[in-house]
């Protein structure tokens, strides 16, 4: 199968709202999404993989639009009860939301590979841009508290409330798994390589650690990103708690010093247009938007001034 035109590299929420834009501006079937399974684990022996049903949720139009996560119209039944009964309910999984990741683990069970079970998912969904998983293999993000306890990435964001207390991001399983099957020849054959606004350590830095990924996108070094980070603070999440521990600033430029050697243009917010300047001193290529996807159209914006700055006149 040919490689689709533009391929993408995701997170969660922010990349969902960048990508539901993008896929106003072009064709779905144009697009591939390589998205992060640094954040995947079982709840209950199901396999849940909150990045991937994120994006899936959000191009299906399913997606909570409150929360930016979860399916829309939820109940929580399931887990109320799971509760009582004396199971951990620290995890949001809606009723809905666990139809999913019952039949994704029961097609896991059968044989089936991750990419093939995403393409199940996305064909039922009616999503017609390609969802690829990064990897097939275990890739679990660990944080290292202070008190060099390591912590699976859903229980430090979501039981522990990502405190600050972190001591370093441990990406190891990413940088010993495969990439997934169709990965490496969708970002080889794009003809555009984008950096959704995602965290940069743990989900764009747990895509970038797969083998080979890394040196792909240095070598053709004309990938354009969208800086998570807007006015000196993430959107949402911890970045804030996260960029230091991998030496970086929390700010645009910060991401920009990150995303340097792969990228050939970075779209920054109007917050930060005193930072085009020394941006463009590392080599980067700047265009200023409104970046905070509040709407559609803004999303619509963003994407439109993505691929204008990956394809200049
Ligand atoms: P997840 O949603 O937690 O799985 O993880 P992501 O890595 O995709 O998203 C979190 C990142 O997306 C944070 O660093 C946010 O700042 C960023 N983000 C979320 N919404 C927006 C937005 O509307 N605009 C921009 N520029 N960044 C956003
Ligand atoms: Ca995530």
């Amino acid at each position: 199968m040919p490689a689709r035109p533009i391929a993408a590299l995701a997170g969660g929420v922010g990349a969902a709202r960048f990508l539901a834009g993008l896929v106003r501006v072009v064709p779905p079937e144009d697009l591939s999404v390589i998205v992060n399974t640094g954040d995947d684990r079982d709840f209950f022996g199901l396999r849940v993989c909150p990045d991937l049903d994120t994006v899936m949720y959000t191009l299906a139009g399913e997606v909570d639009p409150d929360q930016g996560w979860g399916r829309r119209g939820e109940s929580f039944h399931c887990l109320e009860s799971l509760r009582r009964l004396g199971g951990d309910s620290w995890f949001r999984l809606g009723d809905r939301d666990l139809a999913v990741h019952v039949l994704r683990t029961q097609r896991l069970r059968q044989g089936a590979r991750l990419d093939e079970v995403t393409a199940e998912l996305c064909a039922a969904f009616g999503v017609r841009a390609q969802l690829l998983p990064m990897t097939c293999d275990p890739s679990a993000t660990l944080v290292v508290r202070q008190d060099g306890t390591r912590t699976d990435f859903q229980e430090y964001l979501v039981r522990d409330g990502a405190p600050d207390d972190v001591a370093a991001v441990d990406l190891s399983a990413a940088a010993a798994a495969t990439p997934a099957p169709g990965v490496m020849e969708a970002l080889e054959g794009a003809s555009t390589l984008l950096i959704c606004p995602s965290n940069p350590v743990v989900s764009i830095g747990t895509i970038l650690q797969l083998p080979g990924v890394r040196a792909l996108l240095e070598r053709r070094r004309d990938a354009v990103g969208v800086s998570p980070i807007i006015g000196g603070r993430p959107v949402k999440g911890p970045a804030d708690r996260l960029l230091p521990c991998v030496g970086a600033e929390v700010s645009a430029l910060g991401v920009a010093r990150l995303y340097r050697d792969l990228c050939a243009g970075l779209v920054i917010d109007r917050a930060d247009a005193g930072l085009a300047t020394p941006i463009e001193e590392l080599g980067l290529r700047v265009r200023v938007e409104e970046t905070l996807m509040r709407d559609s159209s803004v999303a619509m914006r963003l994407a439109g001034a993505a691929l204008e700055l990956a394809s200049p006149a």
